[in-house]
Formats: C-alpha cells, sequence, structure tokens
C-alpha cells in the first residue's frame, strides 16, 4: 500500500495506523463519502468540522470553475483582487458589530498567529512608554486548542498535544475551564460559570498589565472534547476583558458558520470581540482559507509612514486566494438563500431528542449538545467518572464499529464527537446517532466485561 509506504498522517500514531486497513476516501455526494471499494458512509464528521452543504456540490463546484476561468492566484502583497474584496465586505456584513477589517490568512491556526501577533503590537504601538515590556502574555482556558503552529499552541492548553513542545514557547496564563461535568458534583452549570468566572477576575486583577489578549473559543472547546459553557459564560469573559482593559480573541474556527446554531457563537451572547478568527467552515470544506477579523480602533493603530514601521509585517504566499475566496462567497450566498441557520432549529432539536437515549447507557458518563456539536464522554462508570484506560483503545472501537455499519465519526480522547454536515436531513441525523449508539453500546460493553 503506498499510502503506508508514503504518507505520515497527522493527529495519527503510524504505528498502529498501519496495522489496520487504511479507510481511502475517493469520492463524496450530499451527506455521503466513498471510499476506493464503493463503501458508502455517513460524513458524521464533517470532513474534520468543515463541510456545510454536503460534498460534490454543483453550485460550490460552478463557483470553483467559474473563477479558475479566470484566475487562479495573485498576490494581496501591496495588489487586490475582486474575489477577496467583495468577501471582506460581505465577512464585516454579517460578523458581530464592530470588527471592521479583515485580514485574510490560510488556516485555523495562522489565523490565530495573527491575531496574537497584532494585538501584541497593538500595545506597542498604542503607548510604546507606558507598555515597554508590558502586555505580552496572552491568557487561554486550560484545555484550549487553537491550532498547531508555534505561537498558537503557546496559547493550548491541552496537555497530551502540547506538552512535549512547552521550552519552545511563549508564557501563557491558564484560567479555568467551564467543564461543568468534571468540574462540579451534579452538572451544575451555574456553580461552574461563577468558579470559572471568579479564577478568572482574579487573574485579571492581578495581572491585566502585563496581559496583551485573552483567547476564547466561544461557546464550545471543541478538540478539548466539545466542552460547552454555560450560559452567560462567554458574556462574563466579555466584560471582564472590558473592564480589565484586555484584547478579546474569538476563536470561531471550529464554533463560525453556523455549527452552534447562529451564524457566529459570539451572536448567542450578544458579544462583540476585538478579534474574530475564522476559517473550516468559511469555504464550506472546499479550499484552505481564514480570516482573522479587527476592530477599526485596532487598525487604525497600525497606521503611519512607511519609517515609522507600524506596518503589520506579515503575510502568507497564498493569502486572499481568489479561488477559495470564490468558493467562500457562494458558500455564505448559500447559507443566506437557503436559509441554513433557520433550517437548524429542527435538526438541534432533532438531535437533542436522539441524543436521550445516550443517558440511559452504562458508559456514557456525559452528552454535551451545543447546536450541530455533539460530544458523548465515555467512562468506566458514572460514579468515579473514571475513564477507560487508553490501552484498551474503547473510543478507537467505537469508531471502528460505526464505520462498519457505515458511518465516519471520530472521537477526542474518552469523547465521541458528532458533528454533522449542516445540510444534512432528519433521516440521516437519525441514522448517525442510531450508528453512534449502538457502537458506544457494543464496544464499551465488551470493554467493561474484559476489564473487570
Ligand atoms: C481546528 C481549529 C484551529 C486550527 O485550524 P487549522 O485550520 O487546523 O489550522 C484553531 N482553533 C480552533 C478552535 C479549531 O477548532
Amino acid at each position: 500500500m503506498w499510502d503506508k509506504e508514503y504518507v505520515w498522517h497527522p493527529f495519527t500514531q503510524m504505528k498502529t495506523y498501519r496495522r489496520e486497513k487504511p479507510l481511502i476516501i475517493e469520492r463524496g455526494e450530499g451527506s455521503y463519502l466513498y471510499d476506493v471499494e464503493g463503501n458508502k458512509y455517513l460524513d458524521g464528521y464533517s470532513s474534520l468540522w468543515v463541510n456545510v452543504h454536503g460534498h460534490n456540490h454543483p453550485e460550490l463546484n460552478e463557483a470553483l470553475i467559474q473563477q479558475a476561468g479566470k484566475i487562479a492566484h495573485s498576490t494581496l502583497l501591496g495588489a487586490a483582487n475582486v474575489p477577496s474584496i467583495l468577501l471582506a465586505k460581505k465577512l464585516v456584513e454579517i460578523t458581530p458589530k464592530g470588527l471592521t477589517k479583515v485580514f485574510y490568512s490560510d488556516s485555523g491556526s495562522t489565523s490565530v498567529e495573527i491575531a496574537l501577533k497584532m494585538a501584541y503590537q497593538y500595545w506597542q504601538l498604542k503607548d510604546p512608554i507606558r507598555y515597554a515590556g508590558k502586555k505580552n502574555k496572552f491568557i487561554s482556558l486550560r484545555e484550549a486548542y487553537h491550532g498547531d503552529t508555534i505561537g498558537s499552541v503557546s496559547v493550548g492548553g491541552m496537555e497530551t498535544f502540547h506538552h512535549i513542545f512547552k521550552p519552545l514557547l511563549f508564557e501563557r496564563l491558564e484560567a479555568p475551564a467551564p467543564y461543568t461535568y468534571r468540574l462540579t458534583e451534579n452538572n451544575d452549570a451555574e456553580a461552574c460559570k461563577m468558579l470559572c468566572l471568579k479564577a478568572l477576575d482574579t487573574m485579571l486583577r492581578e495581572h491585566h498589565e502585563e496581559i496583551a489578549g485573552l483567547i476564547i473559543e466561544p461557546l464550545v472547546q471543541g478538540a478539548a472534547g466539545m466542552i460547552t459553557a454555560p450560559d452567560g459564560f462567554l458574556r462574563g469573559v466579555r466584560e471582564l476583558c472590558t473592564r480589565y482593559n484586555v484584547l478579546m480573541i474569538a476563536d470561531e474556527v471550529a464554533v463560525g458558520f453556523g455549527r452552534t446554531g447562529t451564524l457566529f457563537a459570539c451572536e448567542q451572547e450578544n458579544v462583540e470581540p476585538d478579534f474574530l478568527c475564522v476559517a473550516k467552515g468559511l469555504t464550506a470544506g472546499y479550499l484552505p482559507l481564514a480570516a482573522t477579523l479587527v476592530r477599526e480602533e485596532i487598525y487604525e493603530a497600525f497606521l503611519g509612514e512607511p519609517e515609522e514601521l507600524r506596518t503589520f509585517f506579515h503575510g502568507h504566499t497564498y493569502t486572499g486566494n481568489q479561488l477559495a475566496c470564490a468558493v467562500a462567497l457562494k458558500n455564505i450566498e448559500l447559507i443566506e438563500r437557503e436559509k441554513l441557520i433557520d433550517s437548524l432549529v429542527a435538526k438541534i432539536e432533532c438531535l437533542a431528542q436522539n441524543l436521550e437515549k445516550f443517558h440511559t447507557l452504562p458508559h456514557v458518563g456525559d452528552v454535551r449538545q451545543r447546536g450541530m456539536m455533539v460530544g458523548i464522554e465515555l467512562v468506566q462508570d458514572k460514579d468515579s467518572k473514571k475513564t477507560f484506560p487508553m490501552h484498551m483503545q474503547v473510543e478507537h472501537n467505537v469508531i471502528l464499529h460505526a464505520r462498519q455499519n457505515g458511518a465516519i465519526i471520530r472521537p477526542l480522547g474518552p469523547v465521541i464527537v458528532l458533528m454533522p454536515i449542516l445540510s444534512m436531513s432528519l433521516e440521516e441525523l437519525e441514522q448517525l446517532t442510531d450508528i453512534t449508539y449502538e457502537a458506544i453500546k457494543t464496544v464499551t460493553a465488551q470493554a467493561y466485561a474484559s476489564c473487570r
């Protein structure tokens, strides 16, 4: 197999990967993926959280072909192109109020790097004397995930992924994550919220002079295992950032473009961040493209004559790529024309109902849902909340079981994640949860029997 011979897969232990038969996807159609042997699977992870309208979408294809017939790429360094202008205008119109300028890049990680660098430079430009040696650190939450480049790993809080790189990273302060299931006895969201906001308040009171910004995944900490924040937490964080003069960076790379039930997660708590990072769903799963949106006063701080060196010296070769911008524009047009956000209400409700039965399973400790994002946390037993030992590979076996029954899903640690394509039908959503239910029920029962 050439896959095993030549390809090194991301976030994958290649030793175990090579022991198994690889899943090689050849094509997609709507909510389904097809492998090279012709097997058909429901795409239960939106091809890693990116797909919005389904695979092989005729209008998205057409937008791409149309643009390719004109030009595929020209640079944004000191020049402009049509799709990137139209998309920037559109993004400013649809994102939370106050964000007025768009800086493009190619991935969620780079959109975060840009926000971090801009936030730091902003304070230095604003008052180089007052902030000399200050406002050079960032706050992020425990279990935070903001990407894999060194800057975005620096604000990451996931031990498993980030520990090894510690010596390479810049300094970060860690605020507690509102992980209600693990922080409170009986899933008390309100208590969890108060606890976390109080700790953040204390941290900011003590350290705000050193802090350039706070970065947060609004409403759902995705890679951490779909940790859903209590109502009002995000709003509380915004208020604390304002009170302590710290910039708020909303990383909506995962939650943006409808995933939580609104176009952007910040909308749900009327939060206006200082920076907004978007990527994954921006091109509906077609091409790598990201954007960092900023408030006007941040943009203005960078204005000056060339010799003043206030320029933001950052840019990627493919910044503002025309093909990607053209397909992103079509994505947003489809979301609006098909009233996708309105259509989610029934789907979110359907998911919630189908998830009810998971609570009765003996090895499901917690079921978390926010919009179309779902995390099902597996435990050995519900009282101790202890997870299955890693070497048993319980979560991986759940995924393989589901795959055999026609659905592709992925775990994050002990959490089985469902991230359905937003265009999925109610029947497909039901099918996805049913396959997942059977897989969890069968595999955890076997695992529990063998570890007793
Ligand atoms: C996926 C993700 C990123 C990183 O995006 P890439 O495109 O993989 O670099 C950053 N932040 C969040 C919240 C994400 O989910």
